[in-house]
């Protein structure tokens, strides 16, 4: 691991990519956990009481604090999590766009709604949105400023306060970022990072909040989602994937490889929509794989702030001994290394070759499970056909990606099973999609996030209905048969008229 903890209960945070100390910070328990979600509650209603249009230019300044401090985040995300300046930036990138587009579109959505009714004039209703109270937030170590901060920002704007833990191996980049936001205005307790073991801290805020943010694997996601079951509060969950790519017959190979090869290998593949699995059509196959492979080659690996580094470090010695385990089952049971499959001491212990596999077997383990790592297998398929049905062969549904012309891609595309699918990209013009829902189908989630659906599910709707001039059980004094037929008459004179 890259973090150690003492029995002072600090941890110390090192690099991954180079093994040195980037930082120290307090480790808790369960108790002061348990403290931050009390201060919360006592702190929710007064955050709650302030106007949107306050929390919005918070977020504003938050949101230029950001871009003013870009190097300095940049460098604390690569330096805790080992991944290149790129991969980093990407980050700083979707926390300030997710800043500025929940900034201007709160206001919109937390407006109550008017609402359709049986007795239009007589019943007025209208739909409010009320914040949910205290939210935890429980995020992953991969992407330590979107998966924690930018979740917190929709959370924070509907008027909740939260509590977030961090992963163990990156707490500094949001206890940076929650700096921030206090510097832009936002008050004590609205947002507490609280860094701490899952079996502690993140314990404790499941089994106290209102509403659970969770991002992690599909295995954790599963048991908390059932423990906010019992405790019947709102629960979110973005998980695992095993996300496919399609190259169509009809696709300009030497034009796709360089996005492809992104779309694998960005972030180390600790992207839980990196690709892990590619179908190209044999029209094609020939001279993809060749070029892809080329392609994957010249990469250029190592670790530091050099912005021209196309891929960084593992997270941790044992991620990288789970890649190799990976890799070596596949190897053992008949698959081909195109290229990679090695470690790269040179570099340093966490890196790892970015890998392209052929022939594996099916009962290879990756075959369907997730790596979490920079490893893609290529399969011919004969047809587009073909390709979506192996495609959707899956317990996951989180990402797709199409490579070819427009018209053949798009109509691949509505046929994938994936909360999000891109169209010559491999996840960034769906994740960057800010106003659209970004999430998992089957074993890869549950809710969404961005859009609206990223805010809104931060709320609790309250339907306030006024009934006026007459009531819904018909006046005094109106035989009931009468007003039976009144209605009777209304609902088919509706049908056509009231939609
Ligand atoms: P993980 O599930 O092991 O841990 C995620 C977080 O949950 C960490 O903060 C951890 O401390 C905490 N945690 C673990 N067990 C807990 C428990 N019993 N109670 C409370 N908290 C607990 O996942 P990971 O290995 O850190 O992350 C990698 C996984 O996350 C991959 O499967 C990846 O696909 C997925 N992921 C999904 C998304 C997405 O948006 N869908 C994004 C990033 C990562």
């Amino acid at each position: 691991m890259t973090t150690s903890v003492n029995n002072n209960t600090t941890i110390t945070i090192k690099n991954p990519a180079d093994g040195t100390i980037v930082g120290t910070t307090n480790y808790y328990g369960a108790d002061t956990a348990l403290e931050a979600v009390e201060r919360a509650r006592a702190k929710q209603p007064e955050w709650a009481a302030t106007a949107v249009k306050e929390r919005k230019k918070i977020m504003l300044r938050y949101h230029d604090l950001v871009l003013k401090h870009q190097k300095e985040l940049l460098d604390i995300i690569q330096d805790e999590n080992g991944k290149n300046r790129r991969a980093a930036f990407e980050e700083v990138l979707d926390n300030a766009l997710t800043a500025r587009h929940y900034a201007y579109r709160a206001e919109k959505l937390l407006s109550p709604d008017r609402a359709k009714v049986a007795l239009p004039i007589a019943t007025k209703t209208q739909v409010q949105h009320a914040p949910v109270g205290v939210v935890g937030i429980i995020a992953p170590w991969n992407y330590p400023l979107v998966l924690a901060i930018s979740d917190a920002i929709p959370a924070i704007m509907v008027g909740n306060t939260v509590v977030l833990k961090p992963d163990s191996s990156t707490p500094l980049t949001s206890l940076r970022a929650a700096e921030l936001l206090a510097e832009a205005g936002l008050p004590k307790d609205v947002l507490t990072v609280v860094p701490g073991s899952g079996r502690e801290v993140g314990q404790a805020l499941v089994n106290s909040v209102d509403y659970l943010m969770f991002t992690g694997s599909s295995d954790t996601g599963a048991k908390l989602a059932s423990q906010a079951g019992e405790r019947l509060i709102g629960f979110s969950g973005e998980l695992g994937g095993k996300n496919p790519l399609i190259v169509t017959s009809d696709a300009d190979v030497d034009k796709v490889v360089s996005g492809v090869r992104h779309a694998c290998f960005s972030n180390t593949g600790q992207l839980c929509i990196s690709i892990e699995r590619i179908y190209v059509h044999r029209d094609v196959a020939d001279k993809f794989i060749p070029a892809f492979v080329r392609c994957v080659e010249k990469m250029r690996i190592g670790p530091g702030h050099d912005w021209d580094i196309d891929m960084g470090s593992l997270i941790s010695s044992d991620q990288a001994d789970t890649v190799a385990s990976f890799v070596e089952d596949a190897v053992s049971k008949g698959a081909t290394v195109a290229t990679g499959g090695k470690r790269l001491p040179d570099l340093g212990e966490n890196f790892y070759a970015p890998t392209v596999l052929l022939n594996v077997p099916e009962n290879a383990r990756l075959h369907r499970e997730e790596v979490f790592g920079p490893v893609v297998y290529i399969e011919v398929v004969d047809s587009h056909e073909e390709a979506i049905r192996r495609a959707n062969d899956t317990e996951y549904g989180l990402n797709a990606s199409v490579w070819g012309k427009p018209a053949t891609a798009r109509e691949i595309a509505s046929q994938l099973e994936a909360g999000t699918v891109n169209i010559n990209e491999g996840y960034a013009a769906g994740w960057s999609s800010i106003g659209a829902p970004m999430g998992g189908w089957k074993r890869s989630g549950v809710g969404r996030r961005h859009g609206d659906d990223g805010l809104l599910k931060f709320t609790e709707a309250r339907t306030v209905a006024e009934q006026r001039i007459v009531p819904i059980a018909g006046p005094d004094g109106l035989a009931p048969e009468k007003w039976a037929n009144l209605l009777t008459m209304a609902l088919k004179y509706g049908r056509d008229v009231l939609r």
